[in-house]
């Protein structure tokens, strides 16, 4: 049913002009627009800087010009939300922001400014939606006809499978529970094909049309590379890529990010540091440092960067690995929004995929088969880590894109060598197995790493593993080469480091085909990647 505007109203087109200073719109948002402006409800899916916010502020526009009333934006982000409060107020939009600092006399304004139809866009924080006077508010709106849409906002939230879920979006499903006709938009930057699947059962949008844009991101180089020393590494990758701009650098804990960003302002290197742990005025000051001022270095946990809009980011560096590929690709999203070239730069070894498995197993509040899913998220980021394609193609075709390789990623760039890694690969996993048979149980990675190659160590004789016909059959590789192909096996899922029993190794069923010689194992080349860098460097 389209409910065509009465002619004298400005077009789309017209408000993007005359409100936004615009002349055209971007990719998919003019059919985004009159899809929800005719009442429809959406699932837009557009990577970080496409341009979401206009997708919805436009049809708020257009909706109250014909007789609608209000738009109510829900976002977990309280500063961006004020951002675009003030930004739309100065375009001459009707707009305000509900939030708890408010005194009770403001919200009664509000309030009746709300009843009176005078507002076009309302935004809130989903936890305030299902309070009693939010809901009674709504109510009121909704029987004289002024609930003019509902916008979602970072929509992924509402996904426990997504990479930040919140609790409190849960509470949405009031919205289609007890408006079902007022329509209803979802949006968000990063959702793999569960998450979305998850955000449409949550918000109800099986009938809603889906938006998809090409989640590419063409100005970000994808560079990941294996840990050696990640503090020298990323001292180099700063200083020879990125001197004087300005940066985010993630790391998995706080002490490490303290530790880091010390590091970076020893170099000389303009840096802070950001987490949860710090207070709510210091993390307010460091953050409008760095988007004020110019060539900072945040150094972070995962808590900074969701709402930060500031274009001119020229890298991301993971330290540590994300837990999947919708925490890398929202946090290497932060590089380069005003598409100038940009890195998204990560080192990781075996420890990340041991850490991170542990982080899974071990587990309390999590089910088995949550447990279940986050492996498999895990193993889609290992495999990206470890894959010798384009790392955008991989990237893509996670989210369920196809795309020809790109040249502009380091596997594009420096193609990684491969080598036959299936005679080591035979001779590992028959160590983890000889090992095992023998002594009924299982061991850790250093123990098999010192049996292969033949290291006679205290343990080492004590179980007798030196006299296995396992000892020493990998002298000819070296300790790197063999966490190489550790690491590779169990991204691969071949080994599996087991948490719940001292992060010892275990077979896993696959690992019969390849000891039985029935498939073979193609391995990145470790050097190939210091030498990439080497080459990257110009040198
Ligand atoms: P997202 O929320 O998808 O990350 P934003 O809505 O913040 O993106 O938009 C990113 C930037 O692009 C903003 O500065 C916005 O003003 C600008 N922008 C959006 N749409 C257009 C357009 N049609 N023409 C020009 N600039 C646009
Ligand atoms: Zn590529």
């Amino acid at each position: 049913p389209i409910s065509s505007a009465p002619s004298d109203q400005p077009t789309p087109l017209d408000v993007l002009g005359q409100v936004f200073g615009y002349s055209d719109f971007r990719g998919p948002q003019q059919a985004i627009v009159e899809h929800v402006i005719a009442g429809g409800d959406a699932l837009v899916l557009m990577p970080t800087g496409g341009g979401k916010s206009l997708c919805y502020q436009i049809p708020a526009i257009a909706r109250q010009n014909a007789g609608h009333g209000v738009t109510i934006v829900i976002s977990p982000l309280i500063a961006l939300m004020h951002d675009q409060v003030g930004a739309l107020t100065e375009a001459g939009v009707s707009a305000a922001f509900l939030n708890s600092t408010q005194t009770f006399e403001e919200s009664s304004a509000l309030e009746k400014q709300l009843l009176r139809n005078e507002l076009t866009l309302l935004y809130a924080a989903p936890e305030r939606i299902n309070t009693p006077r939010m809901r009674s508010l709504l109510a009121s709106l909704h029987e004289r006809g002024l609930l003019s849409l509902f916008a979602i906002d970072e929509a992924h939230c509402v996904s426990q499978w997504g990479h930040d879920f919140r609790p409190e979006y849960r509470s949405l499903s009031l919205l289609h529970e007890t408006f079902p006709d007022v329509p209803r938009m979802a949006l968000t930057a990063t959702a793999d094909a569960l998450t979305r699947q998850d955000m449409i059962e949550r918000l109800k949008l099986e009938d809603a049309r889906l938006f998809l844009s090409s989640f590419d991101r063409p100005n970000i180089r994808y560079t990941i590379v294996e840990k050696t020393d990640a503090t020298r590494q990323l001292l180099r990758f700063i200083q020879t890529e990125h001197h004087g701009e300005a940066g985010i650098v993630y790391c998995q804990s706080r002490k490490r990010v303290e530790e880091i960003a010390g590091m970076l302002d020893d170099a000389g290197i303009k840096a802070m540091a950001y987490h949860a742990g710090l207070d709510a005025k210091l993390r307010q000051q460091r953050q409008d440092r760095f988007l004020r001022e110019d060539g900072c270095v945040m150094v972070a946990t995962i808590a900074f960067g969701m709402g930060i809009d500031k274009p001119d980011v020229r890298f991301v560096a993971h330290l540590d690995m994300p837990k999947n590929i919708e925490g890398y690709y929202q946090e290497t999203g932060r590089a380069g929004r005003d598409g100038l070239p940009a890195d998204a730069w990560m080192v990781y070894g075996l420890q990340d995929v041991v850490n991170q498995r542990r982080m899974i197993d071990t587990s309390e509040v999590a089910s088995e088969e949550f447990k279940q899913v986050m492996r498999g998220k895990l193993d889609a980021l290992l495999t990206l880590a470890e894959g010798t394609r384009c790392r955008r193609v991989s990237l893509l075709g996670y989210f369920g894109e196809a795309s020809e390789p790109c040249g502009n990623c380091d596997n594009c760039l420096t193609p990684p060598a491969v080598w036959d890694a299936t005679e080591a690969a035979r001779k590992m996993l028959s160590c983890i197995y000889r090992v095992q048979q023998a002594s009924g149980i299982s061991f850790g990675a250093g123990h098999i790493m010192d049996i292969l190659r033949g290291k006679p160590t205290e343990k080492v004789v004590q179980y007798g593993h030196d006299q296995l016909s396992t000892f020493g059959i990998g002298a000819d590789l070296a300790e790197p080469q063999w966490r190489g192909v550790l690491r590779q096996l169990i991204a691969s899922n071949l080994v599996r480091v087991n948490a719940e029993a001292f992060n010892t190794l275990q077979l896993m069923p696959d690992a019969r085909q390849v000891l039985k010689g029935e498939v073979s194992v193609l391995l990145r080349q470790q050097a190939a990647s210091s030498k990439a860098e080497r080459t990257r460097r110009g040198s």
